[in-house]
Order: C-alpha cells, then structure tokens, then sequence
C-alpha cells in the first residue's frame, strides 16, 4: 500500500514481505493441490511475530499500532501470494482474536489470547451452519443452560480453520433467551461432543482448511460466553467490521505484484514485431486494474483511519469488501489474458489466485449482503438528514412566530 510509512513501518513491512516470501510462498502451489495445512509453518508465522502485530504485549503481542499491523499485513500479502494462509490469518486474528480483545473479561484474554499469538493453537469463528449463511439471525445453534455451564447441539458448516481449530469462537441461540438470544461462545474443540470434519473439496481457498463442527451435547463451563448472554450480535458485527477491513488490507497487497508482473511480460513479450505493451488495448487492461486498487488503497485508509478512532464503520468497511473482492479477481483475470497461454497453465500461480478470489465474493458475507449493508446504512443517514431539515424549519417557525408575538 502506498501511504507515506514512517522508516519504523518500512522496516516492518519490508521484514513480513521476506517472511511470506520465504515460508510461505515456495509452498502454497503444493498447499492447494493437496488440500492440506501446514502447522509448523502456522508456528513458524507466530514465532515471527505475524498474529500479535497489534496484540498487547501482556498477551505475548508486539504490543503495536494500527498502522505497524497494516505495513506489516501489506507487506506479508505482497509476499506469500496465498490467499489460502490469507484467509486463515484473517479468521484467526480479525475475527477471535480482535473479538476476545475487544468483548472478552481479562480472564477470558489470559486463558486464549496466549496461545492463538504464539501458534500453539488456532482459532475459527463459526456462523454458518447449512441452512443459513447470510441470514445469521436464524441460526439453529442451541445453547441450554446445565449445572456448570451450557450444553451447545447443532452444528457450524464451511467455516475456515474448522477443521485443524484448537479453539472456536460461536453463536449459539440460547434457550429462553428470546429476541436476545444469539449469544458467542469460546470453547476448546478437544471437549467430548465435539467433532471437526477433514477439509471440504473447494474451487479455490484450498490452502485454508475449511470445513464443519458438529456439537453434540457438548458441555461449556460457565466462562465460555464471550461479551454476556444475548450479546453474541455485536460480537459478531465487530468481528465483521475488523474482517473487511483487514481483507481490503491482504488484496492491496496481492494486487501489486499481479500489476508489476503484467508491466514486465508485456514489455517483453513480443507479437506482430512489437511488444504487447504498445498496444492500447492491453495498456488498458492494466490501467484498469491499477485504477481499481488505487480506489481500493483510498477507501482502505478511511477504514484503517476509523478503526483507529474506534468509530463504526460498516458502510466504508461493506465499501472495502465489495471493492477488494472486485479488484482481486479481475487483477488475476487480468494477469492470465495478458500472460496468454503460460497464464492459463495450473504450474502458474494466478489460476490459484483467481479460484481462491472467488472464495471473497463469499466469505465475511456475500456482495449482495455488503450492498445492502450500505443501502441501509444510506437509507439511515438519508432519513437523519430529512429529520434535520425538518427540525430547521420548525426552529424557523418558531423564531418567525415568536417575533409576531413580540411585537
Ligand atoms: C472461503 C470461505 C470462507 C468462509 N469462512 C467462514 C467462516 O470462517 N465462518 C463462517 O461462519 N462462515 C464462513 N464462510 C461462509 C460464508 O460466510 C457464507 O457462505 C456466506 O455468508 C453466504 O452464506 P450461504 O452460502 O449460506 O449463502 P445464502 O445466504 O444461502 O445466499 C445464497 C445467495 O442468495 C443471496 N442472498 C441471500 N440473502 C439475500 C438478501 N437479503 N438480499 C440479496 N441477496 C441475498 C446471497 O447473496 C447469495 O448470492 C466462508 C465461506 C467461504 C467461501
């Protein structure tokens, strides 16, 4: 990403950038056609530091801001190209981590916090279960008060991490609860009544284990619920906000290269004793891409900027998500007509890229509900702005009235 960064930020972006380079990018192609998941690479990741960025040192963090955590996620994207670790570093950090930061009790972040930092444990966050994805508010999940705790029944389906999760971050409609019952809770995954499928067969993200948990009767001790009963709502919203974000954060950085690679092929890949690159049409095809992660790079620092103030952010972060999922996939459509016929071969990295773009047009909630978040969002303000107007002319009145009494 292209913002002025301090020489601190630099050094940090430039040192993530080797760290993808080195460990994780050499793999990936291997990752994704064997559906597999690396742990010792996901330690290898926390031992340099990647998963507590913007974690607090008392919770084995690097204890830095914002800003840092973004050079440093820009930096590592650019370097790993893998959407597949990608997106389980986002399920992990933007989602359980920054949740049990932000809603969880000091004992709650002393017992998980540790851990997810360190790698020793990974962590998911599940929603969906088969018979709703989008609509998050008729979740089946049950939660049922026992005599230390609660007993969840139900399952989570195609959620990332699902099945390699040592720890799971879920919602769980609580019995008696009512219109306030979607409640989080964080459990081992080691608890008896507690079952994770293999990986599922995907088109794309095959380098993210993504898969079901089945609870079946399975008991939580009392601590579990995260953010208090029937709060599990705001929990997840937060979740949300932080994913989109980050996801925003992850394609500028997958984008660039994509662009430089485009420049430098078709500058030398010659057809009609030209190179391709003094054909408009071609130049075209790459200035858009770069126009569209420059929009990307501009909405991306309002979000960074408002998640820095602590403001809500929903429709900027709907924005992003909408923005990047766009940009990623047409950046690697690109990058394979421009690359001809060695693009298209599955040796190469962009038909990966392209599969697991489509996985984002999904994930953290489809295109259509990131539009209707904004439309909500656009419809409210529209109405507080008819409320202002209407008030204006009442304070009119009121003067204009109040004057004729005077006089
Ligand atoms: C790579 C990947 C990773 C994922 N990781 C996780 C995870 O970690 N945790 C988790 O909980 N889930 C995860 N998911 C699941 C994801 O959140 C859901 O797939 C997504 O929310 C859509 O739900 P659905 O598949 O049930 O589609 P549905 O909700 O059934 O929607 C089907 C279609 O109908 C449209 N639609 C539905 N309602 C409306 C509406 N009101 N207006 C307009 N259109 C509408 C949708 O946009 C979509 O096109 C992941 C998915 C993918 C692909």
């Amino acid at each position: 990403m292209q913002i002025t960064w301090s020489e601190h930020q630099r050094a940090i972006r430039a040192r993530y950038q080797t760290v993808g380079h080195e460990l994780v990018r050499p793999t990936a192609g291997q990752r994704d056609s064997s559906l597999s998941f690396d742990r010792e690479l996901w330690r290898n990741l926390a031992r340099s530091g990647l998963f507590g960025v913007h974690m607090p040192t008392a919770y084995g963090g690097q204890g830095l801001g914002i800003w840092e955590f973004a050079a440093a996620l820009d930096g590592f994207a650019e370097g790993c190209q893998d959407m597949g670790i990608l997106v389980s570093f986002v399920a992990q950090v933007a989602l359980v981590q920054a949740g049990l930061l932000s809603y969880g009790s000091e004992a709650q972040c002393q017992r998980w916090l540790p851990d997810l930092i360190s790698g020793e444990k990974i962590g998911c966050f599940a929603i969906t279960e088969a018979t709703c994805g989008s609509d998050v508010r008729a979740l089946k999940l049950s939660a049922s008060y026992a005599a230390t705790g609660y007993v969840l029944q139900g399952q989570k389906w195609n959620i990332t991490n699902a099945p390699v999760a040592d720890l799971c971050m879920t919602f769980a409609r609580l019995e008696g609860a009512g219109a306030q019952a979607i409640t989080c809770f964080m459990t081992e995954t080691d608890k008896p009544g507690i079952t994770q499928s293999a990986a599922f067969e995907l088109l794309g993200n095959r380098g993210t284990p993504i898969g079901s948990i089945d609870f079946e009767h399975a008991a939580l001790d009392l601590d579990s619920v995260i953010g208090g009963e029937g709060q599990g709502l705001r929990v997840l919203y937060f979740g949300f906000l932080v994913e989109r974000v980050l996801t925003g954060l992850i394609v500028t950085g997958c984008v660039q290269p994509l662009i430089d690679e485009c420049i430098a092929y078709s500058s030398k890949r010659l057809a009609f004793g030209k190179p391709i690159s003094d054909n408009q049409y071609v130049q075209g095809h790459i200035v858009q891409i770069y126009t569209q992660l420059e929009l990307l790079r501009s909405v991306l620092l309002r979000g960074l900027s408002a998640l820095e103030r602590g403001e809500d952010c929903s429709k900027l972060a709907s924005i992003i998500k909408i923005l990047a999922s766009e940009a990623l996939h047409d950046a690697c459509l690109t990058a394979m007509k421009i690359h001809g016929n060695y693009g298209y071969r599955r040796d190469h990295y962009f038909e990966r890229l392209l599969r697991d773009s489509i996985g984002l047009f999904f994930a953290g909630g489809t295109i259509e509900i990131h539009k209707h978040v904004i439309w909500t969002n656009l419809l409210a303000e529209a109405q507080d702005r008819s409320k202002e107007k209407t008030d204006l002319r009442l304070d009119a009145y009121q003067a204009r009235t109040t004057e004729g009494a005077a006089a």
